[in-house]
């Protein structure tokens, strides 16, 4: 018997250590980690420059509260505000925090309280953040969830139209659905949103969570769009490992949060902000988003023509390396068989394979990995 709580359905597999897109378990098998953890460590595993930053950190302190200032944080703030729409920052420790920050701010600011948001979306696993996800099996067993929430179909502007209106505070998308199968906005659909948001007056709060920190391509998704969100959130990949959570928000929003409005013990952690200060450093470099464009491009053609065609896949889609496989089945057996080989991917709703490579990823990984997910997906196995 396990002393752990089973919310969690676990592959076996039990980690030594990692390092860059290697992952080594306990018998000393190592595996290529296509998900990057689950999309967080977007510079790979124990990146050395954002090691030396924890270092040099941990030697320093790890801890000083939210009473005193603390630099890292106006450095990391800098960097997230100078790369997107936003010019302040809360930070805090993980996805689903950012986005209640996000929703308590929306709410503050407006006096409005309903928020839109969209059917097959992830937001998190706390009250705000859960009842925003439009999924009912996360709702189920939990409620009643807070009020003020309602769900619209993905890419379907004349419903975000319908359900809008000035009691609305905010719509919260994700321009690319990470958790709910890998759905793609479509461009049209995305502009159409901030624009019947701002005949409204409702805010636009871009959940970038999985899609920001340099993984399609651009510091953040909704940068592909031409949009510029009012809030919007991060975490996963922002300390390439390390928890940490951001809410990014317009200068108009600013009074809403003044003293004592929200707060954090943990967030903006010294720890957390010295490793994001170095993967920005990083990641918000012109050639190192045009490398991830051009490593993903490639992902997506070699997948195209070693798998596309085989019966089990139905549809390869993604931006930068945010990629999904559709199969006409459940994938869950695909995604141990991948294992068993060394490749480690994750899925998306129950029939998409999800890849996440760390942004670093090699071209001879990339070919690896797809040779790999070759053998296994024309394998008699997966079709019985
Ligand atoms: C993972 C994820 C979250 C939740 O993040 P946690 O750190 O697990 O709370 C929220 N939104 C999106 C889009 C995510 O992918």
């Amino acid at each position: 018997m396990t002393a752990l709580f089973p919310t969690y359905k676990r592959f076996d597999l039990s980690v030594e250590r990692a390092s860059g897109t290697v992952v080594e378990d306990t018998e000393g098998k190592t595996y290529l980690d296509f998900g990057a953890g689950i999309g967080v460590c977007n510079l790979g595993h124990r990146h050395p420059d954002v090691q030396q930053a924890l270092e040099y950190q941990l030697n320093h302190y790890w801890h000083v509260s939210n009473l005193y200032h603390n630099p890292i944080q106006e450095k990391v703030a800098e960097a997230l505000t100078q790369h997107s729409s936003g010019d302040q920052v809360f930070f805090c420790n993980s996805g689903t925090e950012a986005n209640e920050a996000a929703i308590k701010l929306a709410r503050k600011a407006t006096g409005k309280h309903n928020i839109i948001s969209f059917e097959k979306s992830f937001h998190g696993r706390t009250f705000g953040s859960m009842a925003a996800t439009g999924q009912e099996k996360i709702h189920t067993g939990f409620g009643p969830m807070p009020e003020g929430f309602s769900y619209v179909p993905f890419n379907n502007i004349d419903a975000v139209k319908q359900a809008i209106d000035h009691e609305t505070a905010a719509v919260m998308l994700e321009v690319i659905q990470g958790e709910g199968g890998l759905h793609i906005a479509d461009p049209e659909f995305v502009k159409e949103v901030e624009r019947v948001c701002r005949e409204h007056g409702a805010l636009v709060i871009i959940d970038e969570v999985q899609t920001g920190i340099g993984r399609t391509g651009r510091a953040f998704a909704y940068q592909h769009y031409g949009i510029s969100p009012d809030i919007i959130t991060s975490a996963k990949g922002l300390a390439n490992g390390v928890p940490v959570g951001a809410m990014i928000a317009k200068h108009s929003l600013q009074d809403a949060f003044g003293p004592g409005s929200h707060a954090a013990t943990f967030g903006g952690n010294p720890l957390a902000m010295a490793a994001a200060e170095a993967v920005l450093q990083h990641v918000f470099q012109d050639d190192f988003l045009q490398a991830v464009m051009e490593k993903g491009a490639y992902l997506l053609e070699q997948l195209t023509a070693c798998i596309g065609e085989l019966p089990v896949v139905s549809f390869i889609r993604g931006k930068g390396l945010m990629i999904g496989i559709e199969c006409n089945q459940d994938v869950s057996s695909m995604v141990g068989l991948l294992m068993e080989k060394g490749l480690l991917v994750l899925s998306a709703g129950a029939n998409v394979i999800r890849l996440l490579p760390p942004l670093t990823v090699s071209y001879k990984e990339i070919d690896t990995a797809v040779q790999l997910m070759k053998d296994v997906l024309s394998a008699e196995t997966v079709y019985q």
